[in-house]
């Protein structure tokens, strides 16, 4: 039996010798994992369209032990994506994110989209980006990511009292990241120490660049302590999302935002 899909590569490892275990997010199928066989020869032709960060069109064999990628076919390579550090460490921090946050057999080509537009917009910057930026447009896609996976964080209403929030500077509480009036976190603030200020105007960016597209993210203007305040935020919500992979990642997001 075989199943077709187009699919961003997130991940090669080393399996056995010669072979490559491949991970990928399939526009129809969602995460999936296959065994690419003698791509670590020198004369395969398969290898150059296994690459993470490539969107490729494969067919994948159903195997008793595992499966088989018969076919791949990259349709979309992003060379420019590669050629930038301040990209490579985007799309780099968002593929762990996006594969930690994956469950198999989840299908959403919501989540496709949010990571091939990401992909585009890395390939496409005219030049290399500012940290902050680059900071600013993963925090970005990172909140919408969280949105499409059932961790969407509640930045409207205080998670204590429900109520929801004016135009007042809020705290996020440093045990789950929920967001919380001034006022309430008084109560907590024994058991919860250092909870983080997050001023009004931080909260307004952050919910603007959720809702608009993710190109936003390259043309908001703003200070680049604003920019990472929000990045600290996203990072802070993310920190609390179950693990559903070993955190590889988390070093590299670390770094990206922590
Ligand atoms: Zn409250």
């Amino acid at each position: 039996m075989y199943l077709r899909d187009h699919v961003v590569i997130l991940r090669s490892d080393p399996f056995r010798e010669h072979d490559r275990r491949i991970v990928m997010f399939g526009e129809s199928h969602g995460l999936l994992e296959a065994v690419a066989r003698g791509v670590d020869r020198k004369e395969s032709k398969q290898a150059g369209h296994l690459l993470p960060m490539m969107e490729a069109e494969v067919m994948i064999a159903k195997g008793a032990a595992f499966d088989k990628l018969a076919v791949a076919r990259a349709t979309r390579s992003y060379r420019t994506l590669r050629t930038r550090l301040g990209s490579l460490a985007i799309a780099g921090s968002f593929l762990d994110l996006f594969e930690r946050l994956q469950r198999p057999g989840i299908v959403d080509a919501g989540s496709y989209a949010l990571l091939t537009d990401l992909l585009d917009i890395a390939d496409r910057l005219p030049e290399e980006p500012s940290i902050e930026r680059a900071k600013l447009l993963f925090a970005t896609a990172a909140m919408k990511l969280l949105d499409r996976t059932g961790f969407a964080p509640q930045l409207t209403r205080c998670g204590l009292c429900y109520d929801g929030f004016r135009e007042e500077d809020v705290r996020q509480l440093p045990q789950d990241g929920t967001i919380v009036h001034e006022d309430c976190y008084r109560s907590v603030r024994t058991a919860q120490p250092n909870a983080m200020l997050i001023p009004h105007t931080v909260r307004t960016v952050a919910r603007f660049l959720r809702d608009e597209s993710l190109e936003k993210a390259l043309l908001i203007t703003g200070t680049s302590q604003s920019f990472a305040a929000v990045s600290s935020m996203v990072y802070r919500f993310i920190r609390q999302t179950p693990l559903t992979h070993e955190p590889h990642g988390m070093s590299t997001i670390a770094v990206m935002l922590g």
